[in-house]
């Protein structure tokens, strides 16, 4: 299991934009090529 690298928080993998979500920073790492980008400044908000 993916932690968050800001909170340490479970990650939640959401399939329809291949990226993983971390509803307390709301932040959204996303995936390349199967690699999830766990960078808190290349993470997107929402
Ligand atoms: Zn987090």
């Amino acid at each position: 299991m993916l932690a968050c690298p800001q909170c340490k928080g479970a990650l939640r993998y959401e399939s329809e934009r291949d990226s993983l979500v971390c509803d307390r920073c709301r932040l959204i790492y996303a995936v390349k090529d199967d690699i999830p980008i766990m960078v808190v400044k290349e993470a997107e908000s929402f």
